[in-house]
């Protein structure tokens, strides 16, 4: 077994918990592990730290799986980190009216590099470190005996893999892989998702509890859904009893997408307009049009992943807040989120704040919103916690 010897002082986060070990940390190796190989992690002193999974190219040098000396790392090992994630979940998930959701969410299950998303009885996998690469066919083996899906398909198309020195790579695991989009159920709602093609794992499933906010407030507003993807917003402000919704989304498969999901809700579309364009342009345009709405949703993609491209991010969140401002109504709601890792929660407030300032409105914060339950933050990686969301009232 390699060792792996941190520089004197450097073992303070690794002793906190936290699961990353960054290049410049590290002092010596004691051989010549492969890519995702276990190391021994140790003190400049040679006292045992944790077991970690070791990766030659990226800055994150290795993940820990854990911090018991005593612990071996093999199949068992993972089954049993799998079988505690999928418990969490048969707490949080009813699934008699909600039948997607995250089964794993990496770090924060203490599975570093590893989402695994359920849709239905198809899973879909994402592998995002050398650790989990080097794992895959034995966590595929330990999905099929514990769930037995009738596919697993990995998706792990993500530029991230990169600096994992890994390339991108999608195809089935096991099983049948639904070829067309299927239906999935989330709190009594349907939706089509496109398993093959759609974002991320093709639905954004953190989303889920703030689309059932946003359903709780929905009566009778008009409402601009900006950033709408498939219609997540939309298709629950519609069963809020929204008085009319306005999507936006510059995707055309998204949008198309969207209207069949609103089809299958409410049988037919009904109180609905449609724009695929840029946000950006269009809320100029909306709001040149002198249009307002009682309730603003703005959900876009991420700006800034890392906190070096934050700046530059600040600015189209500034925008979009000014414009989503500039079209409420008085004493009406804007729902404003990020899932930019790269920008934190206070950061973000100062943004939303500023935006208010030059739109010269008065507003307060009701609720803040973050992801899912069933994308939780591990207390020991911060990092994990990167949706947030604010509900704020402008005055009369
Ligand atoms: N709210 C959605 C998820 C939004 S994801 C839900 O609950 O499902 C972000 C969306 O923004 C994607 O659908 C993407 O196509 C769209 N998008 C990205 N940049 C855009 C832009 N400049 N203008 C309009 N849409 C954009």
């Amino acid at each position: 077994m390699v060792t792996l010897t941190l520089k004197k002082g450097r073992e303070k986060a690794v002793l906190r918990h936290h699961p990353w070990i960054f290049s410049g940390a590290v002092q010596s190796l004691s051989g010549e592990p492969g890519s995702g190989e276990t190391v021994a992690v140790r003190d400049s002193g040679g006292n045992f730290l944790a077991w970690g999974a070791y990766s030659p190219k990226s800055q994150i040098r290795a993940r820990i799986w854990s911090w018991d000396e005593g612990q071996s790392i093999n199949p068992s090992f993972f089954e049993e980190r799998i079988r505690t994630a999928i418990k969490l979940r048969e707490t949080l998930i009813d699934p008699q009216s909600t039948s997607a959701y995250r089964l794993i969410h990496a770090e924060s299950d203490r599975l570093p590099g590893l989402i695994v998303d359920r849709y239905n009885e198809t899973l879909v996998m994402q592998i995002l470190s050398a650790g989990i690469e080097h794992w895959r066919e034995e966590i595929t083996d330990i999905l099929i005996k514990l769930i037995n899906p009738n596919g697993i398909y990995e998706r792990s198309d993500v530029a991230v893999r990169g600096l994992e020195g890994l390339e991108e790579r999608v195809g089935a695991l096991c099983g049948k892989i639904p070829q067309r989009p299927i239906l999935i159920n989330e709190n009594g709602i349907k939706f089509k998702v496109d398993l093959l093609g759609g974002q991320k794992t093709g639905f954004y499933l953190d989303q889920r509890d703030n689309r059932q906010f946003c359903r709780a407030i929905a009566q009778d507003k008009s409402v601009l859904n900006c950033f709408a993807y498939t219609g997540g917003f939309t298709a629950y402000a519609l069963a809020g009893g929204a008085e009319s919704v306005l999507s936006i989304d510059s995707s055309v498969e998204a949008i198309h997408l969207a209207k069949e999901n609103v089809l299958l809700n409410q049988g037919s579309l009904e109180n609905c307009e449609w724009i695929v364009g840029d946000v950006f342009k269009e809320l100029r345009t909306l709001r040149d049009g002198g249009r307002q709405f009682d309730l603003v949703i703005l959900d876009p993609p991420k700006f800034a992943p890392t906190a070096s491209q934050a700046k530059q991010a600040a600015r189209g969140y500034k925008d979009i807040n000014l414009y989503g401002f500039k079209l409420l109504k008085p004493g009406g709601t804007l729902m404003s989120f990020s899932c930019s890792g790269g920008i934190d929660e206070l950061f973000f407030q100062k943004i939303v704040a500023d935006a208010a300032l030059d739109a010269e409105v008065d507003a307060q914060i009701l609720y803040r919103l973050s992801q899912s339950p069933d994308h939780p933050t591990h207390l020991a990686f911060p990092e994990g916690s990167y949706l947030k969301g604010l509900v704020v009232r402008t005055g009369n």
